[in-house]
């Protein structure tokens, strides 16, 4: 048998690796949230037809479709959700994300 204070470092060790794992998971989900907004903002000031954005802008003028393309990473991640919905696995796609 663990002698007392073995057992109590061993629970407390536990408990800061739990609020270490829920910390990261909290991290990974906003994560998560800022990358489907900003994918959905995308969606909402993307090209349309004759050089317009869908907001009615011209596309060439649009400061949101300017911000919203800015992000390379935002490619990846997108393509990454596309791949896990197709596979059948959990994806942070917004709703009406044409994959959907
Ligand atoms: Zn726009």
């Amino acid at each position: 048998m663990d002698r007392p204070e073995r057992v109590i470092t061993r629970y407390l060790d536990a408990d800061v690796l739990e609020q270490a794992q829920s910390e990261a998971e909290r991290a990974f989900r906003s994560r998560e949230r800022a990358w489907q907004g900003l994918v959905e903002v995308r969606l909402l000031h993307r090209e349309a037809d004759d050089r317009l954005c869908r907001c009615g802008t011209r596309f060439d003028r649009c400061e949101v479709a300017m911000v919203a393309h800015r992000y390379g990473n935002l490619d990846d991640w997108e393509l990454d959700q596309v791949r896990r919905l197709r596979r059948g696995d959990w994806s942070a796609l917004p709703d009406r994300h044409p994959a959907r």
